[in-house]
């Protein structure tokens, strides 16, 4: 892909500070060798997470003085709500704190018709894939989380160009393994996070619509990157070569009935989230009820004004080509510095992250060592650059028997944030790698000094141990 400069200039620096050697040595040791526990200062080039980390416009900062704090109907509500209904096609809007708010305040009422119709079916929610706060929120109301992604996902070698996609035939299965009346939605997460920033065609989508009309079923988009996921279908997809991607969008979106949507991706923002109905308003009233008391009152729902302005804007910049071919195409660029080094990765890349196989590139390192862990430890301690590992560490222990399996893959997640690092910066994550590739063999592994029964990632600490 030819390189394409930043399609902006900058106008406000934030310093970022690159420590010795010696220092992060240190610092690990402090924060337990858990990357979780570093300060944020302590971090040069941050690949944590694509969530809440971008960078805003000046026009977003502008709108940010914009906002009308009042309680009840405030003028930044009413902005949001027309630019949903312009660039979504859905009238009826519920702003929430960020995505997990508009989980918490949906599903509970989806799970209530099963069972208003159903009084003894055990309810369930398909989905591509859950990411992990949709899942916890199905769990905590009362229903069962069921994957159905396509096989070709797993394989992280292969080239496919919809690696986000359902598995049709899985998804029909489990609506007659299950009865119809006893699911209480599917949710398409566009792209699909859990797959490697995945995207979903449009033809599964139109698919995954027919099904969920000939079974009375609500089709519930999961949209945290509605714009990335349209971006591929362009690229991707011979019939919409020509097609711009707000009107790609708006097809997408007209598939679903309901959208929720963290706003700290595609969004453009630091904070915000999303829940919103294309004709259901008996539904949109009843989760609306809910709101109020979990989010806020209907017309803020946990945000500042000034938040939803930054928010109605930023809904409109992700659709801009120019800032798309750049957003993609240095992930990327990322992940062909990466593979031209030898370096293993989940191929294609995805819309917002560049994977790294740490299976194949410490095989030395069992799971139990967790050895993607032991590489996000490495490029720290390297060069000062923090990824995420989703693997055993991640998984945890079987809940059932306390035994620790392996996990199907071991990655090192590398996140781009939105507008805020340069391609130099790309460049230099890909020279760190290329520094500690020689000596991956003789990388430590990984045990526990301290485990928390549950999310321990978070804030396990750790300790190397040698692999003979
Ligand atoms: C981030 C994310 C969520 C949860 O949103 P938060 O804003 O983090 O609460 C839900 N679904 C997907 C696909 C996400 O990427």
């Amino acid at each position: 892909m030819k390189r394409l400069p930043e399609p902006f200039r900058i106008k406000m620096v934030e310093p970022i500070r690159l420590t010795s050697i010696e220092y992060r040595r240190q610092a690990l040791q402090e924060a337990g060798y858990n990357l979780f526990l570093l300060p944020g200062d302590d971090v040069y080039i941050d690949l944590l997470t694509d969530s809440g980390t971008g960078a805003m416009s000046d026009r977003q900062w502008a709108g940010l003085m914009l906002g009308d704090e009042s309680y009840a109907g405030s003028r930044n509500f009413f902005h949001l709500r027309d630019t949903v209904r312009d660039v979504f096609g859905y009238p009826f809007t519920i702003p929430t704190h960020q995505g997990r708010g508009a989980e918490q305040i949906l599903f509970p009422e989806l799970v209530a018709r099963v069972l208003s119709r159903a009084p003894t079916a055990k309810p369930v929610f398909i989905s591509n894939f859950h990411f992990d706060t949709t899942k916890a929120h199905v769990e905590m109301a009362g229903a069962r989380a069921i994957n159905v992604l396509t096989p070709k996902a797993f394989d992280t070698g292969a080239y496919d160009d919809w690696k986000g996609n359902f598995d049709l035939e899985g998804v029909r299965a489990t609506i007659e393994g299950s009865g119809a009346s006893s699911i209480a939605g599917i949710i398409a997460t566009l792209t699909c996070n859990s797959a490697g920033g995945q995207p979903v065609s449009m033809a599964n989508l139109r698919a995954i619509r027919q099904m969920a009309t000939e079974n009375g079923i609500p089709l519930i988009l999961d949209v945290a990157r509605y714009a990335e996921n349209a971006w591929f279908i362009r690229e991707r997809d011979p019939d919409y070569r020509n097609v711009s991607v707000a009107d790609i969008v708006k097809e997408m979106f007209s598939y679903g009935d309901i959208f929720t949507m963290s706003a700290k991706k595609d969004g453009l923002v630091n904070i915000g989230g999303l829940c919103c109905f294309r004709e259901d308003e008996e539904l949109f009233r009843a989760v609306q009820a809910r709101c109020v008391p979990m989010e806020g009152f209907v017309t803020y729902g946990g945000l500042a004004g000034r938040d939803m302005e930054a928010l109605a804007i930023g809904l409109r910049e992700s659709l801009d080509q120019n800032y798309l071919d750049y957003r993609i195409g240095q992930v990327a660029y990322l992940g062909e510095r990466l593979q031209a080094s030898g370096i293993p990765i989940q191929t294609p890349t995805g819309g917002h992250a560049v994977f790294v196989d740490a299976r194949r590139m410490l095989p030395h390192i069992p799971s139990d060592r967790f050895p993607a862990h032991a590489l996000g430890v490495a490029l720290y301690e390297a060069g000062g650059v923090r990824g995420v590992e989703i693997g055993s560490l991640l998984l945890g222990r079987n809940p059932e028997t306390g035994v620790q399996e392996p996990s199907p893959m071991e990655l090192l997640r590398l996140t781009i944030p939105r507008r805020t690092y340069t391609n130099g910066h790309m460049d230099y994550v890909a020279e760190v790698f290329d520094e500690i590739k020689s000596a991956a063999h003789t990388l430590p592994g990984y045990d526990f000094v301290y485990e928390p029964k549950i999310l321990r990632h978070f804030t396990a600490h750790l300790k190397p141990v040698a692999i003979s």
